[in-house]
């Protein structure tokens, strides 16, 4: 059995654009987001042998995908992608996801609330959190607060937003900014370099 032909439909009923790293467990695949005023939206997967190569039970291994999906923030949490049993989701199926969906999004804003309320610093709100508070229309003292930290693409360390250099490694992050405070050569004004460099062979006549 290859079963290639085999085609799986993911339903995903959340207009949010998905964090790379959920994006991993499908490898190049995109998971469609629903455009403004569509309730879903479908991404046709085929079966093919690959990641979750569990067996012969094909649909199975599609479960098992989507249960890895959304089991990035853990136990019980869901970000609003199925599968359907058949092409197109049922009635039933889409009112079972947007449950699930709601569930987990008052969950996770129950968890912001007790975070808030032990620490008072939104620096530990998460941005699902965020988002789900957002989808849910709801008023949070930690909604709108600075924005969470971002992390070192070299050395994984906890940075503030839009640093030019990596205060931990010293990576240089934004170059162009890092130059305007000189903290590099300026790369990208090339006219002032090469002011600079035909001025150089003259000096040094
Ligand atoms: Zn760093």
């Amino acid at each position: 059995m290859t079963g290639e032909s085999e085609i799986v439909s993911l339903v995903n009923i959340s207009a949010e654009k998905w964090p790379p790293r959920q994006r991993t467990y499908f490898g190049s695949l995109d998971v469609r987001s629903p455009e403004p005023g569509e309730p879903y939206a479908v991404t046709m997967i085929r079966g093919c042998s690959g990641v979750m190569d569990l067996g012969d039970k094909r649909t199975m291994e599609y479960r098992i995908t989507a249960r890895e999906i959304n089991s990035d923030s853990g136990e019980g949490s869901f970000h609003g992608v199925f599968v359907a049993a058949g092409a197109a989701p049922t009635k039933t199926e889409l009112a079972d996801a947007r449950r699930r969906l709601e569930e987990f999004q008052r969950r996770l804003v129950a968890a912001a609330d007790l975070e808030w309320e032990r620490t008072k610093n939104p620096m530990f709100i998460t941005d699902l959190e965020r988002r789900a508070a957002r989808q849910l229309g709801l008023e949070k003292p930690w909604l709108y607060d600075a924005k969470p930290l971002a992390e070192c693409p070299v050395c994984a360390e906890k940075i503030k937003h839009g640093v030019a250099v990596c205060r931990s490694c010293g990576a240089i992050l934004d170059r162009e900014k890092a130059a305007q405070y000189g903290l590099v050569p300026a790369e990208k004004t090339v006219k002032n370099r090469q002011d600079a460099g035909k001025q150089q062979p003259e000096a040094g006549k």
